[in-house]
């Protein structure tokens, strides 16, 4: 069986609306064109999956409980066909706690990379923060960087350093890098 493309997608500033320890339902925004963007990047066989750190969880900010019904919301709005994403996996650590899935981890893309028979060189992570980047880098696939939630000057500078690609937002990324209408 041929390898399949993917691509791993940092949820908040990425695909929603970054509102800093997102946790709450009602604020759950899918960003302007993600949803037409998912729909063709599924149509063109890649296999979608997101990996979002949620250091909110250990500093007490919010519940597990509220980050899944966060995830239930997106899932909703977004009503993708299937089948939709695979697989999404939350790091619940704060930065200076030891973790084997917090960004920039590489390890779930590894994992997912295994288990899915995906083709590294066709995956790509895409993200807000250079801890999304460098998960990328550090899994030995491509990243962007997207321009959509709390990356500053000096993140996209760095971006920049790296060659990494540098995007006003996910649809952007799907149309410049995948070339696929949306
Ligand atoms: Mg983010």
């Amino acid at each position: 069986m041929a390898l399949a493309p993917a691509l791993f997608l940092d949820r908040d500033g990425n695909l929603i609306v970054d509102h800093h320890h997102t946790c709450e339902v009602h604020q759950i925004t899918p960003i302007s064109g993600v949803k037409e963007a998912l729909e063709a990047c599924l149509q063109a066989g890649y296999r979608l999956f997101v990996l979002t750190n949620q250091s909110g969880i250990n500093r007490g900010k919010f519940t597990w409980a509220q980050y899944h019904a966060c995830n239930r919301r997106m899932l909703e709005l977004l009503d993708l066909p299937t089948p939709g994403i695979l697989e999404i996996k939350a790091a619940p650590e704060r930065p200076d706690e030891p973790s084997v899935y917090r960004k920039p981890s590489p390890q779930f893309i590894r994992e997912m990379v295994a288990k899915y028979q995906l083709d590294p060189a066709r995956c790509w992570m895409i993200g807000d923060r250079i801890t999304d980047w460098d998960a990328g880098k550090n899994a030995g696939i491509r990243s962007c960087a997207v321009r959509s939630g709390a990356g500053r000057p000096e993140d996209f500078a760095y971006a920049e350093s790296q060659g990494f690609a540098i995007r006003a937002d996910f649809p952007e990324f799907v149309r410049l890098d995948l070339g696929l209408k949306c």
